[in-house]
């Protein structure tokens, strides 16, 4: 064991050790919760173009039927996540703060709520343009929070080759514990999940990188490749964040380094979060398409902290009252982890396919927002793991120098706030720079 009690020395340089937490779900094993009343599906889950709504106010869907296709090649379909009718196809808020289109349906209290999807043409039998085809029409996006559409990253681009398929089962951000209980309770699918992509993607070696902070998916992969007669390989990692971010999982399970502004597959790799691959499983197997996920509901201001498994669409408001409602000290709800989540107003917001957790923190946990002027103390360039200078660019920020900023490599920055984690000063390092990176990138469709 290692100062962290962490069993593994792989890792990558620099990062952050925050308190972990996951105590308080990891070993409770994924309920479902029960059928709401109302659902709300954002035709807009995923990076790339929001979806078409094919569907209209007064129409009866089927649980797993298509409500909306695909808007062009970076866009997915949408599914009904319940049997009933729809209610309106109007502006809703998301979880990210804007409002956006989405299809509201009002669940059939007498349905059996059993899954009623046109299942795909056997997997084996498919060629790679129907995989791809298939996996867009299954509504799949990385389950890890970015939201970007499986099927474009599994598309390899011309002239470039996959050696390498990482599993990610890191889950690094404190408290969440939703891709721990899919290893655990999932193996067999993640696994078999895996076997279904590398017919597409033929690549040599397969890997699923885990923090040595669960030995028991650990061991359960380790017998379920066996079992499934597999040569893939699992890696326990050092317990660190942010070892679940692409680039350092790679150099922690590869060590080979992404080259700045490059991809994954520009070194031969590609990176699939463990709910993804469950979910193409279940796809291809005739299961069911992306209608559902798990989240973790925790916090040390919930009553009852839990691992639900949760239709998409379903109000957070549900997922809360479920668990017991909240304590009274309760002051900020987050969707996904404390370190990248995103703090919400609303409980009226739904679960979309990128939210693993609702984290609900008291006032103590709350950071205080007082700011300081920046001391020059260099932890935070001591922790960012993509090499840049936080507090420069944090200086730029301030002073709307933003074109500046790029020089200093800003959009390497993947807003992981280990900077602002450390910062003494209480620096929004990582607000300004999510501000920066955005007007970056307007400015530059723009011209
Ligand atoms: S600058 Fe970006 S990548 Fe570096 S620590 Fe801060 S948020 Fe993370
Ligand atoms: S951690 Fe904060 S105070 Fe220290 S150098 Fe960076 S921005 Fe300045």
């Amino acid at each position: 064991m290692n100062d962290n009690g962490s069993t593994s020395r792989l890792s990558f340089r620099h990062g952050v050790h925050p308190e972990e937490f996951k105590e308080l779900t990891a070993n409770l094993p994924v309920e479902r919760i029960p059928f709401v009343e109302d659902y709300i599906i954002p035709l807009s889950q995923h990076a790339g173009a929001p979806s078409i709504p094919l569907v209209q106010k007064g129409q009866r869907v089927k649980r797993g039927e298509i409500i909306a296709k695909a808007a062009s090649f970076v866009s997915v379909a949408q599914h009904a996540p319940v049997t009933g009718t729809v209610t309106a196809v109007e502006l809703a808020e998301h979880p990210n703060g804007l409002l956006v289109t989405a299809i509201k349906i009002k669940a059939d209290p007498f349905s059996a709520q059993t899954v009623e999807m046109k299942k795909p043409k056997p997997w084996q039998e498919m060629n790679s343009k129907e995989f791809i085809e298939a996996v867009q029409t299954a509504g799949l996006v990385g389950l890890g929070g970015a939201g970007f559409p499986a099927h474009v990253k599994f598309s390899i681009p011309e002239g470039k080759h996959c050696r390498y398929i990482i599993a990610n089962g890191c889950e690094c951000e404190p408290f969440l514990t939703s891709d721990h209980r899919i290893m655990v309770e999932f193996a067999a699918e993640l696994v078999h999940g895996m076997t279904i992509l590398r017919k597409f993607i033929p690549a040599e070696k397969l890997y699923i990188g885990i923090e040595s902070n669960k030995p028991d998916a650990i061991k359960i992969l380790n017998d379920e490749i066996k079992k499934q007669g597999t040569d893939y390989e699992v890696i326990p990692l050092k317990v660190k964040y942010p070892q679940g971010a692409e680039k350092m999982l790679i150099k922690a399970v590869l060590n080979k380094e992404v080259p700045s502004g490059k991809l994954p597959i520009d070194v031969e790799t590609l990176v699939s979060n463990v709910g993804t691959l469950v979910a193409l499983d279940q796809y291809f197997l005739g299961v069911m398409p992306l209608i559902e996920r798990v989240v973790t509901v925790t916090g040390t201001a919930i009553r009852r902290p839990a691992n639900l498994m949760v239709p998409v669409g379903t109000p957070i408001r549900h997922l809360i009252e479920w668990c017991g409602g909240v304590k009274e000290e309760a002051v900020r709800i987050l969707l996904g982890g404390p370190m990248m989540g995103v703090a919400q107003k609303t409980l009226d917001v739904p679960v979309t396919k990128g939210i693993s957790g609702v984290l609900v923190l008291t006032d103590n946990e709350v950071q205080d927002l007082t700011t300081y002027k920046c001391i020059r103390c260099g932890r935070c360039v001591e922790v960012c793991p993509m090499y840049l200078n936080p507090s420069v660019m944090g200086l730029l920020a301030r002073k709307d120098m933003y074109e500046d900023m790029e020089p200093l490599h800003i959009m390497d920055c993947f807003e992981c706030a280990s900077c602002s984690f450390v910062c003494p000063s209480g620096i929004p390092l990582v607000q300004s720079f999510r501000v920066a990176k955005s007007i970056i990138r307007e400015r530059k469709a723009k011209k």
